[in-house]
């Protein structure tokens, strides 16, 4: 649960919050109303009087996440509303906890906060229904992420339809906010002290397609609702900015000019950070896939990229043992891994999802080949990234501090994304004084298959 008690004799709401970054930010909505409204949030089951669980239910371990989370608040405090993803499937939830007060599917913000008012009516508080709604929340609302970095969120929902995937039947089809909407919320998000935003969606790189790239005004400029509009209005806020989930779309090349241009203050207008799911490599799987399938042009078009902005990082996610994948297939993933020299990977044995088309697919590999070939995948990735992260020793590298332990402070340089990626352990950063959410240039003196370890550099 999150975020601390209060005074007692509010009504107490416990908040239980599963999944993606993108459930997260429904999170924090929720989480914003409640206070708005005049709820405490509480830390444990037994302070609560009644106990919202924000679910996940995208792979067969999620869910199963999900129904132990749910099952455990019914079990420790008993009045229990459910939403997010796995809200979509009620029967299955119902099957397993009958009992649950109310169950709503994501971005369902106004039936979580009905269901909560029938279980647990807001105090009436003369002070606080006389003042405006937007009066009472303070300017960034209630973030589940540390203070110094932030998720902003600038579509719902998804247009492909790639076969091992439910999302688009769980969140429809793409909805883009439109573009001034998303910068203004960026706005307010640095104007309360965040240094790194961190762009969410199911697929950013489509935004905007669904509004045909509407324009719109911000600070007296036009800008399309598109990534490279958005992008470039990001970089006039003068802080990190990093995209997430990039569908590897022909466009995507427009906006590395950016990642290698610098505002004012020497801050890259785009982080050079790129995490953009190739999930396969041969083509035929990534046919199956439903995916884009032409690896020799995603290879140059690497090359090209890197050709651009040379300190440029490449994070991607992979599944292994897809319905049908061949010996010699894996092979030519585990080629092109050699190949691509990629920076950062995540990879996955390919689990049926309830619902996904992928699941009729013929020739399903057996969970052991499945298991040693995420082994192997591995493996070959931790040899790359293990050389990737020793060639920076030496360098100087800016970090953001996240936060001070012991002598240390742990921070993350460019390349490393909050949570899935690595970490820069700066060995005197107590003694340097560093504060969470500073920039530090850190000389680098050693590395891991994951972390780099370093000291602060004062000549930079
Ligand atoms: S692009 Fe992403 S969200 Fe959309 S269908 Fe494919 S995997 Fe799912």
């Amino acid at each position: 649960m999150s975020t601390p008690a209060t005074i007692a004799s509010n009504p107490r709401v416990g908040f239980v919050s599963l999944g993606c970054p993108k459930a997260l930010v429904d999170s924090e909505r929720i989480l914003t109303q409640l206070k708005v409204e005049g709820y405490d949030i509480v830390q444990t089951y037994d302070d609560a009087d009644v106990v919202v669980v924000n679910t996940c239910g995208f792979i067969d371990s999620a869910v199963a996440e999900s129904l132990d989370a749910i099952g455990e608040a019914m079990a420790e405090n008993g009045k229990v509303i459910v939403t997010g993803c796995l809200g979509k499937r009620e029967d299955v939830i119902r099957q397993a906890h009958p009992g649950v007060l109310s169950i709503s599917g994501p971005q369902d913000y106004a039936s979580v906060m009905g269901a909560v008012h029938s279980a647990l009516p807001p105090k009436h508080d003369p002070f606080i229904d006389l003042v405006p709604r937007r009066a009472m929340d303070d300017d960034i609302g209630v973030k589940l992420t540390p203070h110094h970095y932030a998720y902003l969120k600038i579509s719902e929902g998804c247009n492909h339809r790639c076969s091992f995937c439910i999302i688009p039947s769980m969140r429809g089809d793409l909805v883009s906010r439109p573009v001034d909407d998303v910068l203004r919320e960026a706005e307010r998000l640095v104007r309360g002290g965040v240094r790194e935003l961190l762009v969410i969606s199911q697929d950013t790189s489509a935004y905007g397609v669904d509004v045909r790239y509407a324009e719109r005004e911000w600070r007296g400029r036009a800008y399309q609702t598109r990534m490279k509009a958005l992008c470039e209005g990001l970089s006039e806020l003068g802080v990190w900015t990093r995209l997430h989930y990039v569908y590897p779309y022909p466009h995507v090349d427009d906006i590395i000019p950016l990642m290698a241009e610098r505002n004012a203050e020497g801050t890259p207008k785009l982080l050079p950070y790129l995490d953009i799911p190739f999930q396969h490599a041969s083509p035929r799987v990534l046919k199956l896939m439903k995916r884009p399938g032409a690896v020799d042009k995603t290879l140059e078009r690497i090359q090209r990229w890197r050709a651009i902005c040379p300190d440029i990082t490449i994070r991607s996610t992979f599944i292994v043992g897809f319905p049908g994948e061949t010996e010699a297939e894996f092979e030519e993933l585990l080629d092109f891994l050699d190949e691509a020299q990629l920076d950062r990977v995540g990879a996955f044995a390919y689990s049926p999802v309830e619902g996904a088309r992928a699941n009729d697919l013929p020739d399903p590999v057996d969970e052991d080949v499945k298991q040693e070939r995420l082994a192997r995948f591995m493996q070959r990735q931790a040899d790359i990234s293990t050389a990737k992260l020793e060639a920076k020793v030496g360098s100087v590298q800016r970090c953001i501090v996240d936060a001070i332990d012991g002598e240390l402070a742990i921070a993350r340089s460019m390349a490393d994304a909050p949570e899935i990626d690595g970490l820069v352990q700066v060995q005197d950063g107590r003694d340097a004084g560093l504060q969470p959410g500073e920039f530090v240039d850190v000389r680098i003196m050693g590395s891991d298959e994951h972390d780099l370890y370093g000291e602060v550099d004062y000549n930079a």
